[in-house]
């Protein structure tokens, strides 16, 4: 049987981005996937015409210029600026928190009112160091902003109560004292013109890929090979022996609906807990596309059971404690080689993805 200097698991982006840069390296390697698909979460689905991200809406931004000339290198980005609305009960917020949405809370007309405002709110608070993600909601926007934009939308997301969550979570969202309803503060932002799936096809078109393999159903192709990457689950790889990390789960319900225009923007959050999906994503606007129907998701958090997909690491304590622990035992054997969001059990956005990639092929080829 052929033989190859690495067996790659999973064709998302840490694999492929490593894929292609091994193979420009003239390194040999298998890419397999237990999906049907290449692209890992970030594949898209064209449904009559319009490109369905499957796994979740995904926006490409970064403020790295190499990776975004790198992405540049394979594919071309259209213009689109992610500028999410929120629905409360009916009633709609601009987000990230910036002056329209203190316009629409209070009525402020001016920074220094919307300051003076949050000021006041979050000295009600009496807040020290934020130990916990509701402590940072209310010591960075105060308590109306937490309860009407935040706490029941990260309620749902993450299954817990935000005193249990840590506030890192939180502080991914800009604040702003300008009208800017850019969700991102990054330079660089953009969705793939005609969709993600040609960035993958590029980067795998050069080397050997299995679609429908698992690994685990498959381990003889371990021999194959000396070294492995893998960017599937870390507890899986060691058979659960120190213990299961958690996960948190979604369910993507997405429809046809006969109108051209459902809701006037690519993502609506629902941050009331009495709505049960935290989003709707409506797919035709990211790339504007033209069509007399359009197609929508509804995006449900919920608990993760194994065999599901694991969307979301929950970065507690408990389980980064165990991360670390798996982490040590499997870097004790030399063979596997970690990356992306499931293997290092990271809440990483795609350029991250890219970047950690790329930092691991150099590292690969510095010591061969
Ligand atoms: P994955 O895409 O998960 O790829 C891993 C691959 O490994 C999968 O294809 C899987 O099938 C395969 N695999 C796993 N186990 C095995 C096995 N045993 N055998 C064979 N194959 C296996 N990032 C952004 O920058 N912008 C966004 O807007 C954004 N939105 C997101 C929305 C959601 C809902 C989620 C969950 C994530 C979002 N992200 C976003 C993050 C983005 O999805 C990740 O950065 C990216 O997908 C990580 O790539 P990866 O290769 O690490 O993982
Ligand atoms: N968040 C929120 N209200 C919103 C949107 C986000 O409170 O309307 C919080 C929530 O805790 C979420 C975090 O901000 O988990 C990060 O949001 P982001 O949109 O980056 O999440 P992702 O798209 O990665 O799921």
């Amino acid at each position: 049987m052929k033989t190859y200097d690495y067996l790659i698991v999973g064709a998302g982006l840490f694999g492929s981005v490593c894929a292609y840069e091994l193979s420009r390296a003239s390194k040999s390697c298998l890419v397999i996937d237990k999906r049907n698909h290449i692209g890992g979460n970030v594949y898209c689905e064209s449904v009559n015409g319009i490109n369905v991200h499957k796994y979740g809406a995904h926006i490409f931004h970064t403020s790295n210029k190499t990776i975004w000339d790198y992405v540049n290198s394979f594919i071309e980005f259209n213009r689109y600026t992610n500028y999410p609305i929120a629905n409360f009960k009916g009633k709609l917020f601009n987000l990230p928190f910036n002056m329209n949405t203190f316009y629409q809370m209070w009525g402020t007309i001016t920074p220094d009112a919307a300051k003076a405002k949050i000021e006041a709110e979050v000295a009600r608070e009496k807040i020290g160091e934020p130990k916990n993600l509701e402590e940072k909601a209310l010591s960075l926007v105060g308590r109306d902003i937490y309860e009407t934009l935040i706490k029941g939308y990260t309620e749902k997301q993450w299954g817990c109560k935000c005193s249990e969550l840590p506030p890192f979570i939180i502080s991914r969202l800009p604040l702003r004292f300008t009208f800017d309803n850019n969700y991102f503060n990054d330079r660089y932002q953009g969705i793939p013109i005609g969709g993600y799936n040609k960035l993958f096809e590029k980067l795998l078109s050069n080397v050997d890929l299995k679609l429908n393999c698992d690994f685990f159903d498959n381990k003889e192709l371990a021999n194959l090979t000396k070294r492995i990457i893998y960017t599937g689950p870390i507890d899986r790889l060691l058979d659960f022996k120190l213990g299961r990390l958690e996960y948190r789960g979604l369910h993507f319900d997405t429809r046809i609906e006969k109108t051209d225009n459902f809701q006037g923007s690519a993502v609506v959050n629902y941050t009331s807990s009495t709505v049960p999906y935290t989003r709707i994503i409506e797919h035709k606007h990211f790339e504007s596309t033209p069509s007399n129907e359009t197609i929508i998701t509804y995006e449900y958090p919920k608990r993760y059971v194994e065999g599901a997909e694991p969307y979301y690491p929950i970065n507690n304590p408990r389980n980064d404690a165990l991360y670390a622990n798996y982490e040590n035992e499997i870097k004790k054997t030399h063979k596997f080689i970690l990356g992306g969001r499931l293997a290092t059990y990271k809440y990483l956005d795609m350029h991250c993805v890219i970047q950690s990639a790329l930092e691991t092929v150099n590292a690969l080829l510095k010591n061969n």
